[in-house]
């Protein structure tokens, strides 16, 4: 690791640069059913809209057996975005750094989580860095201006009261970053790691559930902290990542193969722009009031719901593989639970 890099680290440890808010405590839904006031995330609410079924599910805590490799690349590539913003807010470390930064970073997080056995076998976390290190430093070098940019929070975990008329609805998530602009301006920033990017993504971002939600929840809680000092948040930033499709061959080592997919990024520009893509978004605060009204509706039915006044049925067959393939589709189409196990966590993703 590079002498820099291991001095950058050391005064972080010293300042505690970022203040993050503290995530929930474990709650096992096998356990402890889940309850109204624990609140309801984003990714909690848009399941209940396209499929009541499978909410029920995920609130009774059945998982899938097995790694997602897909949800997992994205957490690793999170994880290393998050470490990347702190450091860059204590400075001195630029793009070029960024493998030294990778392997200082990596081995703690396949402990961490060889550890929890997040994975069916530490090959698969070893395979997943291997791909993450191959599109990590290119990403830095594509980006290289994020390295001026001013972060004011990264992974910020918020659990906002919101009054939305005839109650009140605790609102949770995790937002992966706040920058400020110039003239008072904040701006949102969402990272996605994803396969495919779908032609009309940009047009349907302008109404995009979850940016509008974390909006709402930030301009809620804008005063409180920052004082009184930026305007109401319109801008996001929306960070993709594209996961390489590359495959590894029979009897390749990680290294090389790590080596293979960087090769493909970097090879010419069209391929950097494909693999890293963002796009600039605003929310004029006329289509965040709409948002507002839309989300009242919203909640009401899922208060119903959780009362036990609306039923549970599955939704169309069109949402169970909407650019992604629903955990539940064997369940569905079976009609058993073999192949899942009852050991889910609440808002694990919330969690430190
Ligand atoms: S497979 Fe389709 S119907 Fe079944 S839980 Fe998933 S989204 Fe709902």
């Amino acid at each position: 690791m590079g002498k820099k890099v291991r001095e950058v680290l050391k005064r972080v440890k010293k300042k505690h640069v970022t203040k993050q808010a503290k995530g929930p405590r474990t709650k096992f839904l096998a356990r402890e059913p889940y309850e109204l006031g624990d609140g309801i995330t984003q990714s909690l609410l848009s399941s209940f809209l396209t499929c009541r079924r499978r909410t029920e599910w995920e609130l009774e805590g059945w998982r899938p057996v097995g790694t997602k490799q897909a949800i997992w690349f994205g957490s690793l590539f999170h994880s290393l975005l998050e470490n990347l913003c702190i450091q860059i807010r204590a400075g001195g470390i630029g793009p070029q750094d960024a493998d030294d930064f990778f392997e200082e970073f990596i081995e703690p997080w396949i402990k961490k989580h060889t550890k929890r056995a997040s994975f069916d076998s530490p090959k698969t976390a070893h395979f997943l860095a291997a791909q993450a290190k191959a599109v990590f430093a290119p990403y830095c070098e594509y980006w290289e201006e994020d390295f001026n940019r001013t972060w004011l929070e990264t992974e910020g975990v918020f659990d906002t009261v919101v009054d939305m008329g005839l109650h009140d609805y605790r609102l949770r998530g995790r937002r992966d970053g706040i920058e400020e602009l110039k003239k008072n301006r904040l701006r949102l920033v969402e990272h996605k790691t994803k396969g495919q990017i779908p032609e009309k993504l940009s047009d349907v971002l302008l109404f995009d559930f979850q940016n509008l939600f974390y909006l709402l929840t930030l301009n809620v809680d804008l005063t409180t902290m920052f004082g009184k000092k930026y305007k109401p948040v319109v801008d996001v930033l929306y960070n993709i990542i594209r996961r390489p499709g590359i495959k590894l061959k029979n009897g390749e080592n990680l290294k090389h193969y790590t080596e293979r997919i960087r090769e493909a990024v970097t090879k010419d520009s069209a391929s950097l722009a494909h693999y890293f893509k963002r796009n600039e978004l605003i929310y004029p605060l006329k289509d965040q009031a709409l948002f507002r009204d839309e989300l009242k509706f919203q909640l009401t039915e899922f208060r119903m719901w959780r009362a036990g006044t609306m039923h549970t049925f599955r939704g169309p067959s069109s949402m169970c593989m909407p650019g992604w393939t629903c955990q539940f589709i064997d369940a569905c189409a079976y009609q058993t639970m073999d192949g899942y196990q009852q050991n889910g966590i609440l808002f694990e993703e919330l969690m430190d």
